[in-house]
């Protein structure tokens, strides 16, 4: 599926993405990063620095690494008791059954382990995988990421979900994916169908601008949803992509009016090389205040922050009360006095 996808920088220079003068460089970035433009992603893209462009388009800055950019930004590696699982939090465990993408986001907090040639666990280590979610009771819920859970087959999907499906102590699963929109032609019936359970099935869709929202993507979240599906939006804040208050609120509106309830907005994390993508926290807090009754309550977010380190993730405001004088301020920045 997902037609023709552009892969390499030469490709790129061809299809008028990239100056031929910088092609060594992105040459050099894309034997690091992996790179993947789906013709969806393609015909989005009016100019190569426009919100989509910048999003999948690689660029020589991605050498660059920055003092603050670690490697494995939020600490994974460390929290991994067996391949595929990640287990920070007590009642919720990561499950990473394969690390290909739709597209290859030039900002991935994951970058150092995401491709399109590995990372598939196979037979045996998915089995170990399973076996240690099933051995934890403390796991309530599992959230199948990677990598895109929905790049599976949906044999091998559907193995996953009843495997979980029969694992009495796991209520919830939850699958983060960027498929629906990058590559709405993989969400099939047999896709969908594999995606079936008696469990809490919750997909949280990954988009960060309202261009991503087209006609064949918007069908494809309905397939979904007509499976009793329901949908959650995650976004990164990212420069040049969604830092303004009308960038975010075109975003959130077009979640709210395809039934995708935005859940979380997150800080970039400090991969190495997206610096370029990087908005200070007081930036992105005043962003949010500017959404603040500007935009239904459904469409807000929670502005979210993974600890770089693995500490986990917090919530970074904006907050409206201050709790030292105790007032508290309205939408349109305006001081009360707490009843
Ligand atoms: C982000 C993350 C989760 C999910 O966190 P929520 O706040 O429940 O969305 C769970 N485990 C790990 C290791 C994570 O990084
Ligand atoms: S879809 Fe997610 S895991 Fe894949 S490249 Fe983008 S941010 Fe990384």
């Amino acid at each position: 599926m997902g037609g023709s996808t552009l892969r390499s920088p030469r490709q790129l220079v061809r299809a008028g993405l990239i100056p031929e003068t910088i092609l060594d460089d992105v040459e050099q970035v894309a034997a690091r990063y992996a790179t993947a433009i789906p013709d969806t992603f393609l015909s989005l893209i009016e100019t190569p620095d426009d919100p989509v462009g910048l999003q999948v388009i690689p660029h020589p800055d991605e050498l660059i690494m920055a003092p603050s950019e670690r490697e494995d930004p939020i600490g994974d590696d460390a929290l991994s008791p067996v391949p595929g699982i990640v287990h920070r939090y007590e009642d919720r465990a990561l499950l990473k059954p394969l690390l290909i993408c739709p597209l290859y986001c030039r900002f991935c907090f994951r970058r150092e382990h995401v491709g399109p040639d590995g990372g598939l666990l196979d037979e045996a280590a998915l089995e170990t995988a399973l076996g240690w979610l099933r051995t934890h009771e403390q796991i309530r819920e599992v959230i199948l990421t990677g990598g895109d859970p929905l790049m599976l087959s949906a044999r091998r999907l559907a193995h996953i979900v009843r495997a979980l499906d029969d694992i009495p102590h796991v209520t919830t699963i939850r699958i983060h994916s960027r498929v629906p929109l990058a590559d709405p032609g993989r969400i099939t019936d047999e896709l969908t169908g594999a995606m079936e359970t008696d469990k809490a099935m919750w997909l949280v869709l990954h988009a960060n601008h309202e261009r991503e929202f087209t006609e064949a993507g918007r069908a494809a979240l309905r397939r979904m949803q007509r499976r009793g599906i329901p949908l959650l939006g995650q976004s990164v804040l990212l420069r040049g992509v969604n830092d303004s208050v009308e960038a975010l609120e075109g975003l959130f509106r077009a979640m709210v009016e395809n039934r995708v309830k935005p859940y979380y907005l997150h800080q970039l994390d400090p991969a190495p090389g997206t610096a370029r993508f990087h908005v200070p926290v007081e930036e992105g807090r005043a962003l949010l205040q500017g959404l603040r009754g500007r935009v239904t309550g459904l469409a807000w977010p929670t502005y979210i922050l993974d600890i770089p380190g693995g500490f986990g993730k917090v919530p970074l405001g904006p907050d409206y009360l201050d709790t030292g004088s105790g007032m508290v301020q309205d939408p349109s920045g305006r001081w009360h006095e707490l009843p």
